[in-house]
């Protein structure tokens, strides 16, 4: 082999396209989730079912209710950069689905045996597509999509040995679930592992939605938000400072419905316990930001975890504000216990 600056120049393969940008959507079986359950959302399913084997390794399951994807569609599904969802720049502006980039079933596709099965309303019979094969045959289901993901990572074993035991994987497979689920109350959720039903959601109020997901001891020891700056809307809970954990992990940040990992929130809602939390504790909170989608680029990051504001300060304030308010108001109810 020549040295590295003396070969030709060359197009890599579609295939080889896909595996590399799979590395920065799948980095393990919860991706799959995440992203399999953004496109049941996206398709407008009020119920969504998720079955996984040996922590979503040998198989991610997830079956809805949504619009479904009509025969012809069914291989353009899989294409890179093939979507449903935006049509030019001006869409990507003030996007309101969890999907647009139309990559991640393809990215799937490439490090995994993937199968679509779906139908639409307008057909009599369900098509299944094999991704590997290309093989597309009449199925039986209802309207809606079951997309079945197996052997994730088998051709990138490089990959594969990253992974964790089955055990870890699926803790994350039920984390990417339980975002999901915080985000859309009104939506049904389950996960089943083993063929074990391991947690079952049904639609509910958002404040009855956080008592099934984070447990009654989580609503009884946080407070109502609620506040309004303009068209910029801040609600949720916000847990009272005895509710504070010594992990960081019941911190969920929404922005238009996504779940988001973003400093800006973070430092926000940090800063509105300044004075009433202290030593190395962390806050526990589900905070809902509803912002004008032109004010807030999603497009940032593959995985779609991180924002920007076109105004972080605005942000940030009516984070903080909305926090600071809903502590400072009497509560109603029991005195607190502390949280285990
Ligand atoms: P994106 O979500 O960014 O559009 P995906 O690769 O995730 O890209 O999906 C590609 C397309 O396949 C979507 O735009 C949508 O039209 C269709 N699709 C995927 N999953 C589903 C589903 N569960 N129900 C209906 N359509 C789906
Ligand atoms: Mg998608």
């Amino acid at each position: 082999l020549s040295p590295p600056s003396k070969r030709p120049i060359r197009e890599l393969p579609d295939e080889l396209v896909s595996q590399i940008a799979a590395g920065e959507v799948v980095e393990r079986p919860a991706s799959v989730v995440r992203e399999l359950v953004d496109n049941a959302l996206d398709a407008g399913a009020t119920q969504v079912t998720v079955r996984l084997l040996a922590g979503g390794v040998r198989l991610v399951s997830v079956e809805d209710d949504g619009g479904g994807i009509a025969r012809e569609e069914l291989p353009l599904a899989l294409r890179r950069h093939a979507t449903s969802k935006i049509t030019s720049l001006a869409d990507l502006e003030s996007v309101g689905t969890m999907g647009f980039r139309g990559e991640a079933l393809a990215a799937i596709a490439s490090v995994s045996e993937l199968t679509l099965l779906s139908r639409t309303a307008e057909q009599s019979t369900a098509f299944m597509l094999e991704a590997s094969s290309g093989e597309l045959r009449p199925a039986a289901r209802s309207v809606g999509t079951t997309v079945e993901v197996k052997e994730l990572f088998f051709s990138t074993p490089a990959r594969r040995k990253f992974l964790k035991t089955d055990a870890t994987e699926m803790a994350h497979c039920l984390e990417a679930v339980r975002r999901h689920a915080l985000a859309r109350p009104d939506v049904g959720f389950a996960v089943w592992h083993e063929g074990r039903l391991v947690e079952q959601w049904r639609p509910a109020t958002r404040e009855q939605r956080l008592a099934d997901v984070l447990g009654e001891d989580f609503v009884v020891q946080s407070v109502e938000v609620e506040h309004r700056m303009g068209p910029l809307r801040v609600t949720g809970r916000a847990g009272v400072p005895d509710a504070a954990r010594s992990r960081a992990d019941w911190q969920f940040a929404y922005v238009n419905g996504r779940y988001v990992r973003d400093r800006v929130l973070t430092h926000a809602a940090r800063s509105a316990y300044e004075d009433v939390l202290h030593g190395q504790r962390n806050p526990v909170y589900a905070l809902y930001v509803d912002i004008d989608p032109a004010r807030v680029d999603v497009n940032v990051h593959p995985t779609k975890i991180e924002v920007r504001f076109r105004d972080s300060r605005e942000v940030h304030q009516a984070v903080r504000h909305a926090i600071e308010y809903a502590l400072a108001a009497p509560r109603a109810g029991a005195p607190v216990l502390p949280m285990t």
